[in-house]
């Protein structure tokens, strides 16, 4: 129920929507698959992922003889179920643990939220969890993750503004072991003002974790903004080159009529969705079902 009320917007977006068009037609015909091609590209699914999505269900449809409009609500819900799904896990990859997760992704997408979110997720099922302060060039950010770690009841690793961000998942790596911790999770830099910067920064931090925590199981999440639909796509690109992203918290899905674009992302990018923020409080983080997802949004 929480997630349906969170899709909201995108319910009427494309819900709300295709089901006006399927009252207002008597067979399943071409106007019909352009006018639903339509809505879900309106919807941030995408161009292409949206032409593979309509010459399924214009293939299905016709394989299986679906001629009654009504018929094909259902089709076109079992598409978009198996184009949420790559067939690669969406559940966190954590086991066993020790685990360390660092999290990336520009600035304002809801990093600092996330790790927040996930880290009371953590604490709720029993385990210890640490949080690195890695994003060094702003203050803000410091202070940002410290009080999310006062809210959830979770210590914060930091150093000063401008220090290396490497240095501090040092440090906190070494807590870490020393506290027996289950869940290090490590914010680091949102600036994307190039690649090769990007690649560097990074890359330093990679090589730390491999070094000193190389037994630890490891995620790496890009954090993206549901509400900037496709531009969303393309920070994914950029990141999936910098860095190898195991997948991909979808934040901010409540806010927007564009949640179509999780498709997109799911279709093009071939990194699981792994978490969906639905909400700015805590407990708005959930694990990315792409059954329980389809039936939030048809339901
Ligand atoms: P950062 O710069 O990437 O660390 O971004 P923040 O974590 O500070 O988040 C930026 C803004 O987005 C804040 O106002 C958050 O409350 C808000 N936000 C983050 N995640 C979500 C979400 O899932 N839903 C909504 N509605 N707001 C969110």
């Amino acid at each position: 129920a929480r997630l349906k009320e969170g899709l909201t917007k995108t319910r009427q977006g494309i819900t709300a929507r295709v089901d006006q068009v399927l009252k207002s037609y008597k067979k399943v015909d071409e106007e019909l698959l352009e006018e639903i091609e339509e809505i879900l590209i309106t919807a941030d699914v995408g161009v292409n992922t949206t032409m593979e999505i309509i010459g399924k269900l214009r293939n299905q449809a016709k394989e299986r003889k679906i001629t009654e409009v009504e018929n094909l609500r259902g089709l076109l819900k079992e598409i978009l179920a198996d184009t949420l799904d790559l067939n690669k896990s969406h559940e966190l990859n954590i086991q066993p643990l020790p685990a360390i997760i660092l999290v990336v992704g520009v600035n304002g997408v809801g990093k600092t939220t996330s790790i927040g979110k996930i880290a009371h997720r953590m604490r709720s099922q029993g385990k210890k969890v640490l949080l690195a302060a890695g994003d060094t060039f702003r203050a803000a950010a410091i202070d940002q993750l410290e009080i999310w770690g006062n809210r959830v009841g979770v210590d914060v690793i930091k150093h000063q503004e401008g220090s290396d961000p490497a240095a501090v998942v040092f440090d906190a790596i070494q807590a870490a072991k020393a506290r027996k911790i289950d869940v290090l999770i490590c914010d680091t830099a949102g600036r994307l003002h190039n690649k090769t910067n990007l690649m560097n920064e990074l890359g330093k931090v990679r090589k730390v974790v491999e070094r000193e925590y190389g037994e630890a199981s490891k995620e790496i999440l890009l954090v993206l903004d549901a509400t900037t639909g496709q531009n969303a796509i393309q920070q994914a690109k950029i990141f999936k080159e910098a860095v190898d992203v195991s997948g991909i918290v979808l934040t901010k899905l409540d806010g927007t009529a564009k949640g179509g674009v999780v498709l997109g992302i799911s279709s093009e990018l071939d990194i699981p969705v792994k978490l969906i923020g639905v909400g700015e409080g805590m407990n708005d983080l959930q694990e990315f079902k792409p059954n329980d997802f389809v039936n939030a949004l048809f339901g």
